[in-house]
């Protein structure tokens, strides 16, 4: 099902060892639960139930089951208390057990595909080119952690020891894969799984917990929880029963876990700030095009998304790339998702703040090859934007924005363009284009950056093929990487013997 995903184009190079030397560090937006009160959450809930009607053999209708909100102290203690306790039955059903199930997950994710697409464009604002490939990750997740499980046996009188309670927190942009693939990894571990989608993606999280339980996942073993106080999400991530926090969001975001609880058992895939380096001796117009899909995909919105572009030497000094970069930017297709042609939606809130900022004023020495304009009033919709001149060291070339904005950047050498790139604080995705084997061997060795890209675009990893995860400020915690070989272990640990008698 992989060969679904739109952008794998080009065979990938991949970093094969984990560089997650980052000290321990880590989780989320806000933990109230306001779906029931937004009023753009409830205009899109209309809507989604209207397009799903139009969706042939669509069989969930708009029935889908809403998580339990937690108000009481009391009322999460049972829920984690629960768990646990039927987690030992999860946990002694053995990895042989445990894969049946979850192989069985993915054939009902799978099944789900058009409503999982459905509430994704209209909870979230995906497009549907962008929700296709999203679903088929979610039916990856499953059956890779699925053969995984059976993995996970005795070595050398050792014994794998699942964490007890994973609690997973993910975020709201890719709001199936990243919630299927976190509580599918606990679960195939052997884990009892608390799950607390995020706030503007409610209902993605409820449909993909759903299709779980459908496939058999007991509901005691995998809760599914929104929390009606914010003071809450503290006492669900510091409770003591808690033995692993998987955490996809802003760096910010894990330190406020981390402030919770110092001991915090986390993994955690945070912000990124990601660079395509494009030298001379590249394939200009395939370099304009991975880095126009990799920059304005789902508006800008992934962790993994190219925030910035370095032309080196004579790059820069040609119209051809340049003008390429901005033909391919200026005709996307820009519009919500219920246009089946959209390749650019919304963002998902109106823009503020820092991404406000980025998509309307320009800082000392810049232009816009392209000025992004806002579509209507809502704040959401933006065309692409393009800022030039960047300057080393400036607000464009250091910050995160998360939104449709690309900065463009000058180097001399490629050695320059790396020294700007590994000057940035995050270190999650990079992406090289260069036909030229030297110039290759050197970035691979020298960029630091957990998942690495030559000749393609940069978001998108496949589960199994690209283990995804980052380096420097896009890691906290244990840094394994999802989708990759060693994501089990750390959601467990291995006993002697001696050690658990
Ligand atoms: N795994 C996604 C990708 O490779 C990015 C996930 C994220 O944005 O957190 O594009």
């Amino acid at each position: 099902s992989s060969l679904a995903k739109l952008d794998d184009t080009v065979p990938p190079t991949n970093r094969v060892q984990d560089r997650n030397d980052a000290p321990l560090e880590a989780p989320t937006d806000s933990f109230e639960n306001t779906a029931d009160t937004d009023p753009s959450l409830v205009a899109n809930q209309a809507w989604g139930k209207e397009i799903l009607a139009r969706i042939p053999g669509s069989v969930l209708g708009n029935d889908i089951v809403k998580a339990t909100t937690i108000t009481e102290v009391e009322e999460l203690n049972t829920i984690i208390s629960t768990a646990v306790e039927h987690g030992k039955a999860w946990a002694q059903m053995g990895g042989a057990g445990r894969a049946a199930i979850l192989h069985r997950a993915g054939d009902v994710l799978a099944g789900r595909r058009a409503e999982l697409m459905e509430v994704m464009a209209s909870e979230t604002g995906k497009t549907l080119d962008q929700g296709d490939p999203e679903v088929s990750e979610a039916v990856d997740f499953a059956h890779y952690y699925a053969e995984r499980a059976k993995d996970l046996a005795t070595i050398d009188g050792a014994i794998y020891v699942p964490a007890k309670l994973t609690v997973v927190t993910p975020p709201w942009n890719f709001p199936v894969a990243i919630p299927a693939g976190s509580t599918l990894a606990a679960l195939a571990a052997g884990s009892a799984v608390v799950i607390k989608p995020a706030r503007q993606a409610q209902r993605c999280g409820s449909m993909m917990v759903q299709a779980l339980w459908d496939a058999g996942v007991p509901r005691e073993v995998l809760a599914l929880v929104q929390l009606g106080e914010r003071e809450l999400g503290k006492t669900l991530i510091s409770h003591p029963a808690v033995d692993r926090v998987i955490l996809t969001g802003g760096y910010e975001t894990a330190e406020l876990f981390r402030s919770f609880r110092s001991d915090l058992p986390l993994l955690a895939e945070t912000s990124g700030k990601n660079v395509v380096i494009v030298t001379p001796s590249a394939d200009l117009d395939l370099a304009a095009k991975d880095v126009v899909q990799s920059a304005f995909g789902h508006a800008g919105q992934k962790c993994s998304a190219a925030s910035l572009v370095i032309m080196v030497g004579s790059v820069s000094k040609s119209a051809r790339f340049h003008n390429q970069l901005i033909d391919a930017a200026s005709s996307l297709s820009v519009g919500y998702p219920e246009t089946a042609t959209s390749q650019m939606g919304p963002i998902i809130e109106p823009a503020a703040g820092k991404l406000h900022k980025a998509l309307t004023t320009l800082d000392a020495g810049e232009s816009w090859a392209i000025e992004p304009r806002q579509l209507d009033s809502t704040g959401k919709l933006w065309s692409p934007g393009v800022r030039t001149g960047v300057a080393a060291g400036s607000t464009v070339h250091l910050t995160e924005f998360f939104g449709p904005v690309l900065g463009v950047m000058e180097a001399a050498t490629l050695e320059d363009a790396i020294s700007l790139v590994n000057r940035i604080d995050y270190g999650l995705t990079s992406g090289l284009h260069s036909l030229d084997s030297a110039e290759i061997g050197l970035w691979l060795d020298t960029v630091q950056a957990g998942n690495l890209y030559v000749n393609r675009g940069i978001t998108g990893a496949i589960v199994q093929r690209q283990p995804f995860g980052g380096w420097k400020k896009s890691a906290v915690g244990a840094g394994t990487k999802a989708g990759g070989p060693n994501y089990l272990m750390g959601l467990g640990s291995w006993e002697t013997a001696e050690s658990t008698a």
